[in-house]
């Protein structure tokens, strides 16, 4: 359970920790609650540059697009045919069903949003795409219930 990062080595878990400490904060700032289930095991040969691009376009968004009260809740666990799992869940907006095919195509934005204040350039999550295709990863997206948005990251452990 170890990621080279600088040359220092890390296990996964810390570097997780590490990484998503920063958007508890942001969240709750925003008076948006951020809760955290982390349980990664196992060798990762990730770029972790590019990983901690990857959460922040998933947690930016859910922040984002969820209300103030609202909750965003993030996961990673490692899962059989030693994969990790990495799940963001947010009770905002909702992305609707003719919206979830397009939302990994560059500059797509859906109309709720276009028309909204959020800024953006609906590049984000394209972007999240191509780093988990370099990470021969997949990436999905599907409603959270009751309400909101839950984004999957499957990733390949070494
Ligand atoms: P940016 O490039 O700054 O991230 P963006 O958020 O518009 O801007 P993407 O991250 O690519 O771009 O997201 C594309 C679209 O998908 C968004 O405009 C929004 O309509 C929708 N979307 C993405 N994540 C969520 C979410 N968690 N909840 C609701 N809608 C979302």
């Amino acid at each position: 359970d170890i990621i080279q990062i600088n040359r220092q080595e890390m296990s996964l878990q810390t570097w997780f920790e590490q990484t998503i400490k920063p958007y508890v904060e942001i969240a709750r700032s925003q008076s948006k609650s951020m809760e955290t289930s982390i349980r990664a095991a196992g060798k990762g040969h990730f770029d972790p540059d590019l990983i901690r691009q990857l959460i922040i376009i998933l947690l930016d968004n859910a922040i984002k697009y969820t209300p103030k009260g609202g909750t965003i809740i993030f996961r990673v666990a490692k899962v059989r045919d030693n994969r990790l799992k990495i799940e963001v869940r947010d009770t905002g907006s909702g992305i609707p069903d003719a919206d979830k095919k397009h939302v990994f195509e560059r500059f797509y934005r859906s109309d709720k949003s276009r028309n909204a204040k959020t800024g953006g350039n609906g590049l984000g999550l394209a972007i999240a795409k191509w780093i988990v295709d370099e990470h021969k990863g997949t990436v999905s997206v599907a409603d959270n219930h009751p309400k909101g948005t839950v984004f999957t990251v499957f990733m390949p452990l070494k």
